[in-house]
């Protein structure tokens, strides 16, 4: 079994996963609020890269949003449920923000900050903000005006 120092855990009571530090014996969950004891959590990943904690954090909440939303039974023609759910098969960041740009510009030719504030709430994280300083630095991903996207070579 693979050691490190932090892991991810999901809350018992609204399922949102978080990075912990397991050299602490409690945690408070980020969505709701909820005191968490270590020891009774099922630690799903460990790592001594906080990085790459974060980065599984994201793709653990993406998941979860995923099961959370098919068992709502939400129609699958929302382009943003679509997005989220395409995206969180990438392997890491960059390719997750890829696919969801990709995604967005296929179903909506252009996207912009309340697009991502949409997906944001989908995935239950990131930051809108964030994502666009991220799209920003992509060369895949162009902007035809000042903070509208749209992804090259679909
Ligand atoms: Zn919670």
């Amino acid at each position: 079994m693979t050691r490190g120092r932090y892991g991810v855990v999901v809350c018992t009571k609204c399922r949102n996963a978080k990075g912990v530090d397991l050299v602490n014996k409690n945690t408070r969950c980020t969505r709701c609020g909820k005191q968490l004891s270590l020891k009774r959590l099922r630690v799903y990943y460990r790592s001594d890269s906080q990085a790459e904690i974060a980065d599984k954090v994201g793709v653990l909440n993406a998941r979860l949003r995923n099961v959370e939303i098919t068992e709502q039974n939400v129609t699958d023609n929302d382009p943003y449920i679509i997005a989220v759910k395409e995206s969180s098969l990438g392997s890491n960041e960059r390719e997750r923000l890829l696919i969801l740009a990709r995604v967005l510009t296929r179903e909506l030719g252009t996207f912009e900050r309340s697009d991502l504030e949409r997906i944001v709430e989908i995935q239950g994280t990131g930051d809108p903000d964030e994502m666009m300083e991220l799209f920003n630095k992509l060369d895949e991903v162009y902007q035809p005006q000042r903070n509208v996207f749209r992804a090259v070579d679909i």
